[in-house]
């Protein structure tokens, strides 16, 4: 154990590092939709190392079903009260990579998609919150802590706090990250009473009321014993209203249980050493593997084989949260004035694609729009890309621009959340930095920012040194599986 962990609990008056359960409503590689399934995949592990016993919780979703069947082993099964309902809660147990997890199964609300959307999604996520608080007492590990994460799951300890008086999940230490603040589970109260059975004396501001709604992610504010986020910026962000979506409130008067703690990356997933989904290898002090990337994708994506041209790319879902505004407003201006190729990888709103469609239309050979989700082709793009654009509006962490660095391609990014934590910004004076960034939501200042990247592009010295560093930020996950555990054991 580190040194340092031993003087914290000595204080505290014990020995041992807490247990904790991770609540989510997906994990990675079992069931994805975004980062989140990441984080809650990859810390277990990570806390290990630390000596951490770190366990999940989350549904059984028909994608891990299908896939894992095989190799779970069913724990135990009970029947709990869901408002009036009577439902089946199946415990299955399943080992994946030494991180155990368990699978609350039940086919009537996780049978078919992760997210069934809008009242079906609320009821699936009330059940998963009403079985994991009957499960945890019977589980064959004994948790302290209980990280939940995000809405789905904000739920756990209010229920607990409120509805387990007594019992030993009421004295329970809570946990609530929030991955991203826009999704928060709003509903009618009535529906909360009628899943949850919740007292009609917390639908006030005070604890779960807002603007008119019942909120599930305002309740996980008010109850939790500590919050926190994504990146310690996003953790400013969202206690002003531009950022917090209404929750400014509750989250000011929560301050001092606030706090941010950046995500990582898979190193051994995101290496450009080993990476089988490219057909070069490189690294720091030789990149000439990346150049034989950036002819393959030059190639496969139909674009010019020009190596002395800079690319440009993007990997992400096309929302406005990603800045799409911003690059439909100056893409034309940037292809027709710079001499440049752009390569997108992504799916989204209608109106972006079309937008991007188009554009390929105008500038064949030298802009690819490729409309669609897939991995492999992703490694390509960051492997044989120079730039990588994501302008966030707002970006609680962000994986890709730190996938970026590691292979190479320079992020240019809006100065928001988790972005303004990992990319240090060109300073042509010191000649520091592993990027470029602009402040504000402002479609030409990003512009004026990829020009002065695309300048620097002609200047082999100061790209050499771009790439160095970006490749040598250390985006792993053992820092934040370090500051998870502070976390747990200040929670203590
Ligand atoms: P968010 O979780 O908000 O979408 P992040 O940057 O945190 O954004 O994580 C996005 C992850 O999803 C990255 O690993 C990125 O490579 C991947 N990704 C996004 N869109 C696509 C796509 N169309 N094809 C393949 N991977 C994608």
């Amino acid at each position: 154990m580190k040194r340092e962990f031993r003087d914290m609990l000595k204080e505290r008056g014990r020995e041992e590092l807490p247990q904790v359960l991770l609540v989510s409503a997906e994990c990675a590689p079992l069931s994805k939709t975004g980062g989140l399934a990441d984080v809650v995949g990859t810390l277990p592990k990570a806390l290990k190392k630390l000596g951490v016993e770190a366990r999940v919780i989350t549904p059984y979703h028909r994608v891990i079903k299908d896939k894992y069947f095989g190799q779970t082993e069913h724990m135990f099964y009970f029947y709990t009260e869901l408002g009036w309902r009577r439902e089946y809660v199946g415990i299955e147990k399943l080992i994946l990579d030494g991180v155990t997890i368990y699978l609350v199964d039940n086919e009537r609300f996780f049978n078919d998609r992760i997210y069934r959307g809008d009242r079906a999604e609320l009821e699936q996520y009330a059940f998963f919150t009403r079985a994991v608080l009957d499960a945890i007492p019977n589980l064959d590990f004994v948790p302290e802590v209980i990280h939940c994460n995000d809405w789905h799951t904000a739920m756990v300890p209010m229920i607990a706090r409120t509805q387990y008086r007594g019992c030993m999940q009421e004295g329970l230490r809570y946990l609530l990250t929030i991955h991203n603040i826009a999704y928060q589970g709003k509903c009618g109260f009535a529906q909360v009473q009628d899943l949850l059975s919740v007292e009609d004396k917390y639908y006030t501001p005070e604890f779960m009321e807002l603007h008119g709604c019942a909120n599930f992610l305002k309740a996980g504010c008010v109850f939790a014993d500590r919050i926190n986020t994504v990146s310690p910026s996003y953790a400013r962000e969202i206690m002003t209203p531009y950022y917090a979506e209404g929750l400014d409130g509750i989250l000011n008067a929560r301050a001092a249980q606030l706090s941010g703690i950046i995500n990582g990356i898979d190193k051994a997933v995101f290496n450009p050493h080993s990476d089988k989904s490219i057909p070069a290898h490189y690294d720091r002090g030789h990149l000439r593997g990346k150049a034989v990337c950036k002819a393959a994708l030059q190639e496969r994506m139909g674009l010019a084989q020009r190596p002395e041209v800079p690319l440009v790319a993007m990997v992400t879902r096309m929302t406005e949260q990603k800045g799409f505004d911003l690059v439909t407003a100056v893409l034309d201006e940037m292809m027709s004035h710079e001499d440049m190729q752009f390569m997108l990888l992504g799916t989204g709103d209608a109106r972006f694609e079309n937008f991007m469609r188009e554009a390929e239309g105008r500038y064949k050979g030298r802009l690819c729009a490729y409309i669609g989700y897939s991995e492999e082709l992703s490694h390509l793009v960051y492997a044989g890309s120079d730039f990588f654009l994501m302008p966030s509006r707002f970006e609680p962490c962000g994986l890709s621009q730190m996938i970026a660095m590691r292979y190479g391609s320079i992020p240019i990014v809006r100065e928001t959340g988790g972005l303004r934590d990992t990319v240090i910004p060109y300073n042509q004076f010191t000649g520091e930095g592993n990027g470029f960034s602009f402040a504000n939501f402002d479609a030409w200042e990003m512009l004026a920012v990829v020009r002065t990247a695309l300048r620097c592009y002609g200047n082999k010295e100061i790209m050499q040194g771009l790439i160095n560093r970006a490749m040598q930020a250390d985006f792993g996950f053992a820092l934040s599986a370090q500051e998870y555990a502070r976390l747990y054991i200040w929670m203590l």
